[in-house]
């Protein structure tokens, strides 16, 4: 129902026996926020959101409109999406087809679940199992007459500092619907990438600049915080906006972390801005200053890019997806910034970095290696060609049958 052959608006309706499953329901955040194809919450008997990010999670409080339906997630997904989508009806308003009074509603009608833990509805039922990429995200096996799908979601078989990697466990399947973010890129080393930031780090602290990094307020901030902390980072780190309130979030979760006390020791490490006053403040002296949004689309970080953009000793450290259209994007290509509807080029010297937290090609198609059975697969949530290469590739590859659906298209297995 979305998500085919782009990232954003994920949805898939799994119909089996007279059973539906609803797995995401997200919106795409461009210029204006679009949505899947529409589902009524009658025709479905549980929809399920595999991770907080808006692209699955967003459109879900709109089945509350007119009707409802029971949700199933882990609880921090839930926490997340919450906080994630009260956020974005605050900044959207009218721009969207629900209002708080359906995420309240929603949240009421929200199952907690764990990994491997099942659910029966007639004669299917579904499980969700750790994906790797965000507190608390999954990945989705649906099973029917003797049928098995499996969801991705968005997925890091690797895992990451703060996360454990993806479990791949699943036995044989039938029916494999995998993201395709990456498939024709690799991303640079992790290791290599963390070098290289810390390196820009220390490089503008020692020129008594501050290092602005705008970063997504679920899991990327906090992993860079990680990745400071575990480089023993001499100088002040700053954690600004929501990213904050994800960190009280994440805190109460410490068995979804790798490791939570690393984890605690980071964040807690970190000075934690609340307030306009104390942002202010922060800007005194020479730090690394965490904050949302990614993007550079609104949120506390719009005020640090106003304020840090045009002194040339400073630094600006990209190390989130800058999607088209955006502020971060129009920096990253022509080194502007608008300022109080002025554009003005920006003096501090930026930079961008790889830290992604979905598999790049390379651990993509190590996953395809593990899969088992004769599946029928469609490649979904990536650009037109990260898709239609990639079910290409897994066709020669593999043997299966791969394609990039449509949206509204109806595969039977
Ligand atoms: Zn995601
Ligand atoms: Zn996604």
């Amino acid at each position: 129902m979305g998500a085919a052959r782009e990232v954003g608006r994920s949805a898939f309706q799994v119909n089996c026996d007279g059973v539906s499953f609803l797995l995401d329901y997200g919106v795409e955040l461009g210029r204006e926020p679009s949505y899947p194809m529409k589902v009524s919450p009658q025709e479905i008997n549980a929809a399920i959101i595999t991770h907080a990010h808006l692209d699955h999670s967003g459109n879900m409080p709109s089945l509350f409109s007119h009707g409802s339906t029971d949700v199933y997630a882990t609880p921090p997904t839930f926490d997340l999406s919450r906080l994630l989508i009260e956020d974005m009806v605050r900044l959207e308003k009218e721009g969207l087809p629900y209002a708080q009074a359906e995420v309240s509603k929603m949240m009421l009608h929200a199952k907690e679940i764990g990994y491997k833990e099942k659910i029966t509805r007639g004669n299917a039922s579904f499980e969700l199992r750790e994906s790797g990429h965000v507190l608390g995200g999954a990945s989705v096996i649906v099973e029917s007459q003797g049928k098995k799908l499996f969801y991705t979601g968005d997925i890091n078989p690797r895992g990451s500092r703060m996360l454990r990697e993806a479990d791949l466990d699943l036995g044989e399947i039938d029916m494999l619907i995998t993201e395709s973010t990456y498939s024709q890129t690799d991303q640079m080393d992790r290791r290599e990438s963390e070098r290289k930031f810390v390196e820009f780090a220390y490089e503008v602290l020692d020129r008594k600049g501050t290092l602005f990094v705008p970063a997504f307020s679920v899991e990327r901030s906090q992993e860079i915080a990680v990745v400071l902390k575990n480089a023993g980072f001499k100088h002040k780190v700053i954690m600004d906006g929501m990213a904050i309130k994800v960190n009280e979030i994440m805190l109460r979760y410490p068995e979804y972390l790798r490791d939570a006390k690393v984890f605690a020791d980071s964040v807690n490490h970190a000075v934690w801005v609340r307030g306009e006053s104390e942002r202010r403040k922060m800007l005194g002296e020479p730090a690394v200053i965490i904050s949302p949004a990614g993007m550079l689309v609104g949120g506390s970080a719009v005020f640090y890019l106003q304020n840090l953009a045009l002194d040339k000793r400073n630094g600006i450290a990209l190390v989130s997806y800058q999607g088209e259209g955006t502020p971060g994007r129009k920096l990253l290509e022509t080194g502007k910034v608008s300022i109080r509807g002025k554009e003005l080029k920006a003096e501090s010297e930026v930079r961008q970095f790889e830290f992604s937290g979905h598999a790049d090609r390379t651990s993509l198609f190590e996953m395809m290696k593990k899969i088992q059975g004769n599946p029928k697969v469609l490649t979904i949530h990536g650009d037109n060609e990260s898709c239609t290469k990639f079910a290409e590739e897994i066709h020669e590859k593999f043997g299966f049958d791969a394609h990039a659906p449509e949206a509204g298209e109806v595969v039977t297995v």
